[in-house]
């Protein structure tokens, strides 16, 4: 694939970038990221993505814009308001890059639908609020042998973790089961900063990219957790375990499941 007047222009500021280049730049043009969740997270790893030319982002999410979204979920805007959130965040990200392919799924993603999803993708991005979606998500990018980046944001904190097939533990391994639904608070509940989500699901984009044009050492093996009144960041090593229910050496989960949660809010 040759480069355009516009595209060496548009891309400059990668292609000068020995890790990049040419061939990086070519990798990420030709990269298919899939966002599930077009929310706190999913809105700046949706923009970023787009903006450094990821050829194909499909964003997959059940809910409209509402205007308690838009403390946060910067990818969507006032005159939203209604629209779905796949749809709004398709405008702004082919506005931003009008080269990009932007497949949006109006929909749950569920046992049903997830590994047919996942398959079209060579990288996911967990931008879900609740612990069945982020079971489900691991569940399926680990039988689909498909790496992903995890990450959860509450009140002033956050987290991170991506899984490389065969290389590194899954989110099963480090927290095996969802917290029974009483025990945790939804963002609704416990509020959230807007802008961690601008740094956790920056990072998430971050690692989408290293990815894709391989090189960096990804967060496999360790959860980042961020804390932002402290302003601290710790790096957690992680084991994998011989005994994880997916991933493990005897598998118990073989085929991906949706958990009941019974009053919460399963909206992605
Ligand atoms: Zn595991």
């Amino acid at each position: 694939m040759g480069f355009t007047n516009e595209q060496l222009e548009r891309y400059s500021r990668h292609i000068i970038l020995k890790e990049v280049g040419v061939k990086g730049q070519k990798r990420l043009l030709e990269g298919k990221v899939l966002i599930v969740g077009a929310g706190g997270l999913g809105a700046p790893a949706a923009l970023y993505l787009a903006a450094a030319g990821v050829g194909t982002i499909g964003i997959a999410d059940a809910d409209t814009v509402d205007l308690s979204n838009l403390q946060r979920q910067v990818i969507h805007t006032t005159p939203d308001i209604g629209k779905t959130k796949v749809q709004s965040a398709k405008e702004t990200m082919l506005a931003i890059n009008p080269e990009i392919t932007v497949n949006t799924y109006y929909k749950f993603v569920t046992s049903e639908n997830i590994m047919e999803l996942v398959s079209e993708y060579d990288f996911i991005i967990d931008g879900t609020d609740n612990f069945p979606a982020k079971f489900l998500i691991n569940d399926a990018c680990v039988l689909a042998k498909k790496p992903f980046s995890h990450a959860g944001i509450i009140r002033f904190q956050g987290q991170l973790l991506t899984y490389v097939p065969g290389e590194s533990p899954c989110y099963r391994c480090v927290f095996r089961e969802p917290p029974p639904p009483e025990a945790v608070p939804t963002c609704r509940q416990a509020g959230v900063i807007g802008a961690m989500g601008g740094v956790i699901g920056s990072l998430q984009a971050m690692e989408a990219v290293k990815y894709l044009i391989g090189k960096g050492d990804l967060l496999t093996g360790h959860l980042l957790t961020y804390d932002a009144l402290s302003m601290s960041f710790r790096k957690i090593k992680l084991p994998r375990r011989d005994d994880c229910a997916v991933c493990g050496t005897h598998p118990t989960i073989t085929k991906p499941f949706d958990y009941e949660q019974a009053g919460c809010d399963l909206k992605l």
